[in-house]
Parts: C-alpha cells; sequence; structure tokens
C-alpha cells in the first residue's frame, strides 16, 4: 500500500491518502512517540512506568519529508532529528496504536 497524497494539516496532524482510498490523520506528537530509530528506541526502554511523554514544539514539527524507495518515509523534525523511517506499513499502524503501557 503507497500513499496518494501526504500533507500536513493544521501543523499538527500527518494526513495521508492511499492508494486503496483510505485515509489516515496522524497528531504529529504521536508520529514523534512513535519514531522508530534506534535511538528512541533506546530511549524509551529507559522509560519508567509513570514516564509521561513531553515533546517541545521543534520536536512534533515536521521540517521536511522524504520518500524512501518505496516502501517509507523519512520524517525530518525541526530540532533536526532526522533518523526516524517511517515504513508504510508502519504509518497505518501508528494511527491505531497505544503508547506500550
Ligand atoms: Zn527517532
Amino acid at each position: 500500500m503507497k500513499p496518494k497524497q501526504i500533507k500536513v494539516q493544521n501543523s499538527s496532524i500527518l494526513f495521508i491518502r492511499w492508494e486503496d482510498g483510505n485515509e489516515s490523520n496522524i497528531p504529529l506528537a504521536k508520529l514523534r512517540d512513535s519514531c522508530p530509530c534506534a535511538i528512541c528506541l533506546t530511549e524509551k526502554l529507559k522509560e519508567s512506568e509513570s514516564y509521561i511523554p513531553f515533546y517541545s514544539d521543534t520536536q512534533t514539527k515536521i521540517e521536511d519529508l522524504t520518500i524512501v524507495g518505496n516502501y517509507a518515509l523519512q520524517i525530518k523534525w525541526v530540532d533536526g532529528h532526522n533518523t526516524g523511517i517511517y515504513e508504510y506499513a508502519y504509518l497505518k499502524k501508528i494511527e491505531k496504536m497505544q503508547r506500550p503501557n
């Protein structure tokens, strides 16, 4: 499944229209929280159960989006973080994901 259209709405939602006509609306804070890169995953393992995610403005604003091959989206955030490569299948999952604790 590939996106037909990708855009950021109201500086807070990543909107994706998929080739089958379905749409995803993913809050940017959730997208950042779900960053699949090794740095973020390692940080997450260190979190305690009482951890409350907090993101500053620059961490939840997208500076640039790059299509990687034909399977993923690389997101560069305004704070410079750009190691997260979001596979399309993963993006579809994030929308429905809850934090695992
Ligand atoms: Zn990351």
